[in-house]
């Protein structure tokens, strides 16, 4: 049930609530060891507040987070920093995630240092980081400006694996890159997941990206989750309204089974004042009048465990509980 709530500045002189900001309020979920969990949603809905909460940079208002069935929510200091070597991060941009006055040497390097690594293992633990991710040996003299989009998130990665990491939250890691070049990179990290045994929390707003390297999926609307599960199950069989708009936009591969596309009318709702009840309700084409009074709560809604947060969703009760 985490929740995180900025602080506004502009409080009305006698409004009684202090102003806030929900960017990620109240959602729960799980990501299993060695799966990708897809994490979607439209700019602003608070995927990448989450994905920092997951790693503690941020702290919550309110709710718990377990890592490895440890409660981590209120590490500190040397406990929080020994976590750092486990938890890491893929920038979206990578040329500002880089230093721009440091070799890729020492990019590479610096959190091994940080971690006291020995001398001798760093340089080796580089040269193979610099070959799993397609760079070469001649590349650890040079600057980040000397590289292309792609060869700068090569370059972040090996840094995000030069602790040998078991989560990586990857925030919109291809967003920035030709389209051309986003396939090798998504190739490329599926390959370092197997070699590396990582769990990927994979951020992103296309969903065709999304599908093709997720285990599950969840689907995120002004700071809630409206929508979890299966990839294949999600993608073929959505129930959450908003599910259905943001798929509705994707092309489909198979030319005889035409989405119908929904097309979302009004404006994202500013999620320092969001809308009663169910939040979506002021787009979603099938709301009724409990959507404006009532929020509604999670339903099973497939065998495997999908689960959505609407009214008219059909609830699947499981077998054999
Ligand atoms: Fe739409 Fe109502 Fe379902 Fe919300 S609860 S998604 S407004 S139908
Ligand atoms: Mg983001």
């Amino acid at each position: 049930h985490l929740k995180k709530h900025f602080p506004l500045k502009n409080q009305e002189l006698f409004s009684r609530e202090k102003p806030v900001l929900k960017a990620v309020d109240g959602i729960s979920l799980s990501v299993n060891t060695g799966e990708t969990l897809g994490l979607v949603g439209e700019s602003g809905c608070g995927k990448s507040t989450a994905g920092r909460l997951m790693l503690k940079l941020l702290e919550p208002t309110e709710g718990e987070i377990y890592f490895k069935g440890q409660d981590i929510t209120s590490v500190q200091g040397e406990q929080l920093r020994k976590l750092r070597q486990d938890m890491q991060i893929i920038f979206q941009d990578p040329y500002a995630s880089l230093n721009p006055r440091k070799t890729i040497e020492k990019t590479i390097m610096e959190p091994m240092k940080i971690f006291n690594v020995p001398k001798s293992e760093r340089q080796k633990k580089l040269d193979h980081l610099l070959d799993v991710v397609g760079l070469s040996p001649q590349h650890k003299e040079r600057y980040p400006h000397e590289f292309s989009g792609g060869q700068r998130q090569r370059i972040g990665i090996a840094r995000a694996l030069a602790l040998d990491p078991e989560l990586v939250i990857c925030d919109e890691p291809v967003s920035a890159l030709d389209v051309s070049i986003q396939a090798q990179v998504i190739n490329l990290m599926e390959e370092l997941q197997d070699e590396f045994n990582l769990t990927y929390v994979f951020i992103a707003h296309d969903l065709s990206v999304v599908y093709h390297i997720s285990d599950r999926v969840a689907v995120m609307y002004l700071g809630e989750l409206v929508e979890i599960g299966d990839v294949h199950e999600v993608y073929n069989n959505p129930q959450h309204p908003y599910t259905q708009a943001l798929l509705s936009a994707v092309p489909e591969a198979n030319p005889d089974h035409e989405r119908e596309r929904i097309l979302l009318t009004g404006d994202l709702p500013s999620p320092a004042n969001p809308p009663t009840g169910c939040k979506f309700h002021t787009r979603c084409p099938i709301a009724q009048n409990i959507c404006h009074a009532e929020a509604p709560r999670y339903k099973r809604v497939s065998e495997n465990g999908q689960m959505a947060a609407c009214h008219f969703a059909k609830e699947v009760v499981a077998q054999g509980t």
